[in-house]
């Protein structure tokens, strides 16, 4: 039997069950390591995603799956589980290849995605529709329908647990769905598709369909048949995607980028607080939503402390992604490289200090990658472009505070309201800070941990709505009242059967 750990997809496009060659545009997916090529395929185009949306329409609309009873619809995400969980190896090796992220951490995604879809079928299970209170002389009952062909936008930094995310309470909540990924990683996706085609969904029900995001993405977006969007990507797009689907009056949910503080007090156990920065901020090579960015060190260790940290960067190994040794690995591409290395530009002329990194690491191994050594920056404040942007990259920024009125006033002073970490022994006050900080997520004495169970999103411009959670699922469904009349009696204002 042919070895399928290795194998990347053939390129064609899974439009509504069929695997077809698209008519958009060419893609061409390199391995950020070297730059060699993984693969050239043709993207979806408008075309392609119209022809997508009609199927999707007649397959969600069949009683069989509109229909199917919650638990066996379980089944059907258990058995995707099945599938990614027989697949993880492959999924890490392809993921890896399109975004250059390590193999330890694209089978940690895989893995999750796994949870994902194993969360989502005991919610579905789970869930129930309420008789409520009555108030009128009919039984009153709240139920829940799927909302009918919907879509899935994603970026490339973390597709298989972005898609899995979006996908999996959308199929638990009876829809069809259309998933968009990102050009620079268009392959791991169509592996899901491929398995979640092994595990028996019914066909229709799911398209992947890379391409331009102002070609099939917004196509997704404006067309009268889409439901509803969840979009995770750039603040930039978001906004316009949000503009639309305001014009069209459809539900949408945006996860987008941050800035997000890590705050750190003099009395935190230090090599806690060290090991979450680093891991904060440098893992995925800082091209992480929740990022740790902008660090806030307390000033009576700051000289100290930043010291101790700029050490233990210097120490991180840069590498190869299958390198089972590399920390940090190279970026997406080379065109995302030169966006953030114009921003350590900008810090210099803003009258930063590079107090390490900010350079393209030496030797034959990094001569083809995308790789940029992790940077730290002092000596800006807080209204600097680096502090107030997102760069997306290994790159961290420290400054001083010296109180909690202080350090809460700084990491407020952003539009951003994703993420934010705290690192004290003292307990009462860490719980205040998570309470006064503007972030969707807060980690004390912790970073960048997931719990599928726990609603993810961010404020302002970091977005608006939830995914994950129990309410997950119902994000992608239609609410209705239903009133079922219990008298019998016709109603009085008709005064049917009164003589004149
Ligand atoms: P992006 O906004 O450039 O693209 C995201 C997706 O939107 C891609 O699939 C793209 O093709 C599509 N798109 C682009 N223009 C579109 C349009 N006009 N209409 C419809 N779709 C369109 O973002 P990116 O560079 O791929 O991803 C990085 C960004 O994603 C960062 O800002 C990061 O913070 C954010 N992100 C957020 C989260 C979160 O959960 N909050 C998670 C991961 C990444």
């Amino acid at each position: 039997m042919k070895d399928m750990t290795h194998a990347l997809p053939d390129g064609r496009l899974f439009v509504a069950g069929d695997w077809e060659v698209g008519t958009g545009a060419e893609i061409t997916s390199t391995y950020p390591h070297d730059g060699s090529l993984n693969l050239v395929l043709k993207g979806a185009s408008r075309a392609d995603g119209e022809r997508a949306i009609a199927r999707a329409k007649a397959a969600q609309a069949d009683p069989a799956w509109r229909g199917m009873l919650p638990h066996v619809r379980a089944r059907l995400l258990h058995r995707i589980a099945d599938g990614i969980e027989a697949n993880i190896e492959r999924i890490s090796y392809v993921q890896s290849r399109d975004t250059g992220k390590t193999r330890g951490e694209t089978a940690a995604l895989a893995a999750s995605a796994v949870g994902t879809f194993r969360y989502f079928a005991a919610v579905l299970e789970t869930s129930d529709d309420a008789l409520t209170a009555r108030r009128a002389t009919a039984l009153t009952a709240s139920v829940h329908e799927p909302i009918g062909v919907v879509a899935a936008i994603t970026p490339w930094n973390s597709p298989i647990a972005s898609d899995a995310q979006k996908l999996a309470p959308a199929l638990a909540a009876g829809n069809a769905v259309l998933l968009k990924p990102s050009s620079w990683s268009p392959m791991v996706s169509l592996v899901l598709a491929e398995i979640c085609e092994a595990a028996g969904l019914p066909k229709g029900l799911l398209s992947v369909l890379p391409g331009a995001g102002r070609e099939v993405g917004n196509l997704l977006v404006e067309h009268r048949d889409i439901g509803r969007v969840a979009f995770t990507g750039g603040t930039v797009t978001g906004r316009r995607l949000a503009a639309q689907a305001g014009e069209k009056l459809m539900p949408v949910s945006l996860e987008l980028g941050g800035k997000s503080p890590t705050i750190v007090f003099d009395d935190c156990d230090r090599k806690l607080a060290i090991a979450g920065i680093l891991f904060g901020i440098f893992s995925s090579s800082g091209q992480s939503c929740i990022a740790g960015s902008r660090l806030f060190v307390q000033r009576a260790i700051y000289d100290d402390f930043v010291a101790e940290l700029v050490a233990a960067t210097k120490a991180l190994v840069v590498g190869a992604p299958d390198d089972p040794a590399t920390q940090v690995a190279p970026m997406v591409c080379a065109e995302h490289r030169d966006s953030v290395e114009a921003y350590i530009e900008m810090a210099r002329a803003e009258g930063g200090e590079i107090l390490c990194g900010g350079t393209r690491p030496e030797g034959a191994a990094f001569a083809n990658g995308s790789y940029l050594t992790p940077t730290i920056i002092a000596g800006l404040n807080n209204d600097a472009k680096v502090c107030r942007e997102e760069i997306f990259g290994p790159v961290l920024v420290v400054l001083p505070f010296d109180d909690e009125v202080d350090v809460i006033a700084m990491s407020n002073d952003n539009d951003y309201g994703l993420a934010c970490g705290i690192w004290t022994r003292d307990f009462p006050r860490a719980w205040r800070l998570a309470e006064a900080i503007r972030a969707g997520t807060v980690w004390i004495n912790t970073y960048k941990q997931f719990s599928i169970a726990t609603p993810f999103g961010g404020d302002g411009a970091s977005g608006m709505g939830r995914e994950k959670g129990r309410d997950g699922l119902r994000v992608w469904q239609r609410q209705k009242g239903i009133y079922a009349d219990l008298t019998g009696q016709p109603h009085p204002w008709a005064r049917i059967g009164e003589t004149a």
